[in-house]
């Protein structure tokens, strides 16, 4: 389980997230929501400790990750990210970039990882992929590596942030896909999308940022049909 408590962030005189309380529960895929620059890719960055906060708290499983001075390395183990680019190293196979990270943070050998890794590339169909390079793969086929690359840490929790924006519209629902079936395996979720039908179809829960505040949240059918705020109102007539 995940909680933010008052999680405040600004980048100089520019406070991009006021204050966020956010409960993620285990096996719940929590979907965040807002115009460009309300904070979602920053409040992500936050709780993979790629940013500190300057307030609040983040709790995972009863433990206060946020604590200035911790080291952020086996957090980021913990909890898996998966941004718009997909960041693959281009001058290694789909496999060696899946297994440098549990070589160089678990210490693991190749050998070791050789079946686990065949495995999670079988899972999400890409089994003949693996000795491809980047630029033989596409661009649905990249992110689906970088998903996985990320689920090869064993990680507790995932974020993804915008992952099928920098997607030609028919490699899109591959991707989204995968997201399906993690979350019917079990897999606990936090992403920023502007996939308005898919956060409707999928998520348990749908926050909706703006101004570097949670304005509003609640199940999809709630926030989609009946939104109560003003400015949800208004986002969603903008979008959907
Ligand atoms: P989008 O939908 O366009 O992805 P977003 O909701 O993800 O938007 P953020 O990327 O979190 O928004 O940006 C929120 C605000 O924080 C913006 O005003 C942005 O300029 C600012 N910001 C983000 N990262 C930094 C940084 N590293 N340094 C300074 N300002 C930043
Ligand atoms: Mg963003």
């Amino acid at each position: 389980k995940l909680e933010l408590r008052g999680v405040a962030k600004a980048f100089g005189d520019n406070a991009v997230c006021r204050g966020i309380d956010l409960s993620v529960e285990e096996g719940q895929m929590v979907c965040l929501i807002g115009p460009s620059g309300s904070g979602k890719s920053t409040l992500l960055r936050c709780i993979n400790l790629l940013e500190p906060i300057d307030d609040g708290e983040i709790m995972l499983d009863g433990e206060d990750i946020s604590v200035p001075g911790l080291d952020p390395q086996p957090v980021r183990a913990r909890i898996g990210i998966v941004f718009q680019s997909f960041n693959l190293f281009p001058h290694m196979t789909a496999a060696e970039n899946v297994m440098l990270a549990p070589r160089r943070v678990h210490g693991k050998s190749r050998e070791a990882l050789a079946a686990p890794v065949r495995a999670l590339f079988q899972r999400f169909g890409l089994g003949d992929k693996m000795g491809h390079y980047p630029d033989q793969l596409s661009g649905g086929q990249q992110q689906r590596v970088a998903i996985i690359r990320a689920l090869a840490m064993s990680p507790e929790i995932m974020l993804f942030d915008e992952i099928t924006s920098a997607l030609d519209p028919e490699l899109v629902g591959e991707v989204l896909d995968v997201l399906r079936q993690l979350r019917g395996e079990g897999m606990t979720m936090v992403l920023a999308t502007h996939e308005m039908a898919f956060a409707r179809e999928v998520a348990d829960k749908v926050c909706f940022l703006d101004g570097g505040m949670i304005v509003e949240e609640g199940p999809p059918a709630t926030i989609f049909s009946t939104p109560q705020e003003p400015r949800t109102k208004a986002f969603l007539k903008r979008v959907v």
